[in-house]
């Protein structure tokens, strides 16, 4: 007798290994796994360009595992729980298990699919499968959510480590009649007049064998060194992981315990590991914070900011986007991101602050720009992010704190490497020089065939007089004494 089916319904957890909700299901013997691509976006952020792209790569890749091990991703559109009805009368499941989603309409789409399922009948197990910490589990000693990150990774640093991952089931028993399917391709998550991913191409590959590459080249090339070359955008020094956790091609428990355990075999890697522990650590704060401040991705987290004079300025905002703006180590950034769907951290730190300090233009505008070009577009993690570089956010960088982007590309980007590979037609510019290419003597620039305002742009602000305008405009809204530190 055919035992009836459990939907592993997969959403931001597209792998096989390490998958409790995966788990959960196979315990009722047999397992139809489904993705549902609901385009009614709960919550009012439809994925963007470039992460539509990497949800293609990734199904492909997840449907490909599961034919290795006896069964296949069945695709459907739809809302959600619409498309979940459907599939269960086709199939006669009396389970559905999932990993849970934190952000706010995901929370609500599932609460509601979830007591109407239960009030028919069928079991419900949503588990934790991309969180070290569940939101709600971490608390203040005065039972509060965190808002300060160092004692919250005190707190969560001091459980110890999380459980160890599960390893990939080596069969999975279908249904004998498995539902149809949609074929991935009629799904159009491909960009195609134009066909703009090429970028993204040469610099990825989606999915679980994917993220197991990165992680494996990271330890052995980039874990030893990553507490000195994080912050260096010239050298592959970071793990390049985050588009692989933002969908799930693997989880934060597995990355874990892969840096703990190769940094147990090299005693002298145990600082590195620590650095990167932590950088794990600030993405579960995001979903901590976004947890318990739903509107993190649409409002200031901190009062007093209402009222802040940003500037609608579109043809700034036109040369942020396209990296034309003057400043090296921002274009570099902004066509790395254009390029590859990723930006380095701290170029996305330097990045950020010009948009909203030097060109005055609202923290939302880069939100949402960063939104629709990363592959790693992560709601809570981009507006915790955006409002720490704005300042408006908890735990955050003070406004008055504003990047100068001839320092921080000198600082970071020493050699000039960065800027060159992302903003070619300064190629043969000398290091001095490479950051600001205005007071480059006229020579130089002609040894190094630039012309500027011809072949690379004048700056767009002069930045000393931007931070003033800035700092200004802060002291405006009666923070003047802190600005004054
Ligand atoms: C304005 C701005 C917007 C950002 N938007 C996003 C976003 O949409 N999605 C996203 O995943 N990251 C975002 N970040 C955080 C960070 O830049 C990326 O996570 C990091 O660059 C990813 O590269 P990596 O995997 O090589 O990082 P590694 O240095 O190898 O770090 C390992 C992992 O730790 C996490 N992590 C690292 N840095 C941070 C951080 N500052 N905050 C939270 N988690 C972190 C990521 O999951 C990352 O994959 C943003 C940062 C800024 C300043």
């Amino acid at each position: 007798m055919h035992r009836p089916p459990c939907i592993l319904w997969f959403r931001q957890d597209l792998r096989l290994a390490d998958h409790p909700a995966l788990a959960a299901a196979l315990r009722h013997g047999v397992v139809v796994p489904l993705f549902i691509l609901d385009e009614t976006a709960p919550g009012g952020w439809p994925q963007g360009a470039a992460k539509r792209w990497w949800l293609h790569g990734s199904l492909a890749a997840l449907d490909h595992a599961l034919r290795t091990i006896g069964s296949r991703l069945v695709l459907r559109r739809g809302p959600a729980a619409a498309v979940l009805d459907e599939v269960i009368r086709e199939t006669g499941a009396t389970a559905v298990a999932w990993s849970r989603c934190y952000e706010p309409g995901a929370i609500a789409r599932d609460k509601a699919i979830k007591a109407a399922l239960r009030a028919r009948g069928v079991a419900v197990e949503s588990v934790n499968g991309s969180l070290l910490v569940e939101p709600w589990d971490i608390a203040t000693g005065a039972g509060k959510p965190y808002a300060v990150f160092t004692p919250f990774w005190k707190a969560l640093r001091g459980r110890g480590d999380p459980p160890a991952p599960l390893p990939a089931p080596t069969t999975l028993p279908v249904p004998a009649a498995m539902p149809k399917s949609d074929a991935l391709e009629d799904w159009r998550l491909l960009p195609t007049a134009p066909d703009w991913a090429g970028g993204l191409r040469a610099a990825w590959v989606p999915g679980e064998a994917g993220a197991r590459a990165a992680l494996m080249e990271f330890l052995d090339h980039g874990l030893a060194g990553y507490a000195q070359q994080r912050d260096r955008p010239d050298i592959d020094g970071t793990s390049r992981l985050s588009p692989y956790l933002g969908l799930g091609a693997i989880g934060p428990r597995q990355v874990w315990h892969a840096v703990q355990s190769r940094a147990a075999a090299h005693p002298g890697q145990g600082g590195a590991a620590e650095a990167y522990l932590r950088e794990l650590g600030w993405r579960e704060y995001a979903y901590h914070l976004l947890y318990h401040w739903p509107d993190l991705p649409e409002r200031n987290w901190r009062d007093g900011f209402e009222h802040f004079p940003w500037r609608a300025d579109y043809s700034a905002l036109q040369a942020w986007q396209r990296g034309m703006t003057g400043y090296p180590i921002v274009d570099a950034g902004m066509r790395q991101l254009w390029q590859t769907g990723w930006m380095h951290n701290r170029v996305r730190m330097i990045a950020a602050s010009f948009l909203i300090k030097d060109l005055l233009i609202h923290w939302r505008t880069g939100e949402d720009w960063f939104w629709d070009t990363l592959v790693d577009a992560d709601l809570a993690v981009n507006a915790a992010s955006w409002q720490w570089v704005a300042g408006t956010g908890a735990d955050a960088a003070p406004y008055f704190r504003v990047f100068n982007p001839v320092l921080q590309g000198r600082k970071f980007d020493p050699h000039g490497d960065y800027v060159r590979r992302f903003v070619p037609e300064l190629a043969r510019l000398p290091a001095d020089h490479i950051h600001e290419p205005w007071t480059a003597p006229a020579d130089v620039l002609r040894q190094a065939g630039v012309a500027l305002g011809r072949d690379y742009p004048r700056p767009i602000v002069d930045h000393a007089q931007a931070r003033l305008r800035a700092l200004a405009a802060f002291k405006a809204l009666g923070k003047a004494d802190e600005a004054a530190d």
